[in-house]
């Protein structure tokens, strides 16, 4: 049944090269809309044969007991894993003065009149001083040595962390000659592509030995929680855990696994039943496919049988910041992993102001979610938002929806300054002065920028492996594969999508897809890539939405409108499924239709118009050549599998308006 009060916008946000930017307009009819959304876009997209890669067969696992929340079929948390307490720490800092003693010429001179004697007495205070530190440095050294292997781990593990953001991350193992020099399955990078091609691994081969190599301190862990769910719990004790609380309050980890699912590298090889081993803060520095051996920093060489290069995105920076003097690059950061969130929340706790340079997701989700925290915490912190677009999230959402969200983010008490650029950077005491490009000035604490990322390449170069001039990013075929034997998946990745074209994509559901193929591939099963990745974003635990395809504001859209209740929210499917990462939620899902809409014809089917912006809940379309490329559900949940269908289609529907009933969004 429907209880229409919704709003159909028809809207032509053309920015793109001849065509004309137009105010959004709910009442354009439709031959206008056509006929420009023709002029400007003439290439044809595709075929249409994506299909899930849910749908291909798999072999059931026989070490069927991981179930992790990388796996879109199931997700489990590791609430009671502490990674690293207070305790760990002392005990660190106490091996460490033991392994640098002072050297005895640093020792202060002996206090004696008599030259003569001094001297005998220097030499005797000398050895005798030997003699202690190297009693002491021995008794620290067996009281290290015969501490249990995961003990010495988590206190390395602990040091890393605290060292926050820009420091070197402690290595673990300390020396890579505890690193196999063989394995059956290479990693390289151990975000959650590399994690998700570790499970798929392990499911077709259950003895498989696997070597995660990764440069940051840190066992795999999600990344979307540090801009949004951490910080609406000001409880600091559990900061040190990173725990954090999903939005129905429930409590996760950030880690995939807890420390102990792991073995140590230099057992991998031993283990008669494999597993997955993880070297922490070792970075590969070239790969020859050819040979097939990784190099590490120190020369060290990993042979391997099959590699996946998952070495993921870094946030990129502005010039402006980047070729600042140090003094004033103290007060800029970018925002990526765990080592910044620490950072971050230390500084939130005490600062005055923050200014975030960016109006994308991540700069969009942290102004909020800083804003919240500062409400919570410290309410005399200040969080500014500065970018050059009109609104928040302007390149994916229609003008009037990101007008319309800026003034959302806003109310949560976030100064947004929106049509501007930084054009000058100054140290003013213990403030950086940003002169905006009106002339206007904001003088801040802190700067994060949040203007994108790029992805990890670095070894390309180095290595003979090719990068995608336009996407950036290693160029793989469809079963993604760089070179024989050597595959890349993840942000990293620029792969074929059959039906868009050569892409890279930076989601969380892209790099578990993607490296779970990768995976399956490593271990023999050919298949191509055909999956469309959906990805989401939540400004908190009110608005959120989830988009899949080509979503982008450039394109014409068509959007249908619905009153939102309480329980279209993020809290609310939260709440429901006790389940943050929202692509989990797609295998869940109960399909609203099960068949494919029909083509309406528009002559019968008249829109109504509330004539509101009560953009509670919708439906956005994003059209190229008349076909659906591109949909966004706003406030609008466990509707994926029809949006993918409707994209499967890949038909021309005469009124979106009845493509969007299939979303079920009249329903109360
Ligand atoms: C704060 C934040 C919030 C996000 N929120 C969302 C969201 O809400 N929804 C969504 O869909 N997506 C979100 N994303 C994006 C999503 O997290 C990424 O797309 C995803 O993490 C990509 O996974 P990946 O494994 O490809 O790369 P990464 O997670 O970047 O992992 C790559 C790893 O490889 C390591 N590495 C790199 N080079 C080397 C080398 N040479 N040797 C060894 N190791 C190396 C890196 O240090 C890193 O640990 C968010 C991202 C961030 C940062």
């Amino acid at each position: 049944m429907l209880r229409h009060r919704s709003l159909i916008s028809l809207l032509n946000n053309v920015h793109r090269q001849t065509c004309h930017l137009r105010p959004p307009s709910h009442n354009l009819v439709r031959t206008d809309f056509l006929c420009k959304f023709n002029r400007c876009y003439s290439k044809k997209s595709g075929g249409a044969n994506d299909e899930s890669s849910n749908k291909t067969p798999r072999i059931t696992p026989s070490a069927a007991t991981y179930k992790s929340p990388v796996d879109n079929r199931g997700s489990s948390s590791s609430t009671s894993y502490k990674e690293c307490h207070p305790g760990t720490q002392k005990v660190n800092s106490e091996i460490q003065s033991c392994n640098r003693p002072n050297p005895v010429s640093a020792c202060p001179p002996p206090d004696c009149a008599h030259e003569e004697s001094a001297a005998a007495q220097a030499r005797k205070n000398n050895k005798r001083l030997l003699a202690a530190i190297l009693l002491t440095a021995g008794t620290c050294y067996t009281i290290w040595k015969l501490q249990p292997e995961s003990n010495k781990e988590k206190i390395d593990v602990k040091t890393s962390r605290k060292s926050a953001a820009k420091s070197v991350p402690v290595k673990i193992p300390s020396t890579s000659s505890e690193i196999p020099a063989h394995v059956p399955y290479l990693l390289v990078g151990g975000g959650t592509a590399g994690f998700s091609a570790f499970r798929a691994i392990k499911s077709l081969d259950a003895k498989a030995k696997v070597l995660i190599l990764s440069e940051e301190g840190y066992l795999p862990y999600m990344r979307p929680p540090l801009s949004k769910e951490v910080w609406y719990d000001p409880d600091s004790e559990k900061k040190d855990e990173l725990t954090f609380k999903q939005w129905n309050g429930s409590e996760k980890s950030l880690f995939y696994e807890p420390e102990d699912f792991y073995i140590s590298p230099k057992e991998l090889d031993e283990n008669p039943n494999g597993g997955v081993a993880v070297a922490r803060g070792w970075r590969v520095e070239r790969i020859d496919p050819f040979k097939r051996i990784a190099y590490l920093e120190d020369g060290h060489e990993i042979k391997y049988e099959k590699c996946l290069l998952a070495t993921g995105a870094k946030p990129k920076s502005l010039n402006i910041f980047s070729k600042a003097p140090e003094a004033i690059q103290k007060h800029i950061t970018t925002f990526r992993g765990i080592p910044d969130y620490v950072e971050l929340n230390e500084i939130v706790k005490e600062t005055d102001s923050i200014a975030i340079i960016g109006g994308g997701f991540l700069g969009s989700e942290l102004a909020c979610a800083l804003s919240r925290r500062a409400s919570l915490e410290n309410p005399k912190l200040k969080v500014y938002q500065i970018f050059k677009e009109p609104g928040n999230m302007h390149k994916v959402l229609p003008e009037y929806l990101s007008l319309w969200t800026t003034n959302k983010v806003a109310k949560e008490g976030v100064h947004i300054i929106a049509g501007s650029e930084v054009q000058d950077v100054k140290l003013e005491g213990n403030e950086v002065s940003l002169m905006l490009n009106d002339g206007k000035k904001v003088s801040v604490n802190k700067v994060i920028v949040a203007v994108g990322v790029e992805p990890n390449t670095y070894l390309a170069e180095k290595s003979g492996l090719e990068v995608d001039p336009d996407c950036g990013g290693f160029l793989v075929n469809a079963e993604l594969e760089a070179r024989s034997h050597l595959y890349a998946a993840g942000d990293c990745s620029c792969f074929y999508d059959i039906k868009f074209g050569r892409r890279r994509v930076e989601h969380h559901d892209h790099a578990v897809i993607s490296g779970r193929l990768a995976g399956e591939n490593m271990v023999g099963a050919g298949k191509p890539y055909l999956h469309q990745s959906m990805f989401w974003s939540d400004l908190g635990p009110d608005i959120g939405f989830e988009a899949i395809g080509i979503v982008d504001s450039s394109l014409p859209t068509v959007a249908v409108f619905a009153k939102a209740s309480e329980k279209d929210s993020p809290k609310a499917i939260v709440a429901e499924s006790n389940d943050n990462i929202r692509s989990n939620l797609e295998a869940q899902n109960v399909s609203t239709t099960s068949s494919s809409p029909s083509p309406v014809n528009t002559q019968k089917t008249s829109a109504e118009n509330t004539g509101t912006d009560d953009y509670g809940k919708g439906i956005i379309f994003y059209l190229r050549d008349e076909l659906v490329v591109g949909i966004v559900l706003w406030n609008v949940f466990r509707r994926m599998t029809v949006a993918r269908q409707v994209l499967k289609d890949d038909r021309k529907y005469d009124d979106l308006n009845e493509v969007a009933k299939l979303f079920h969004i009249f329903d109360e």
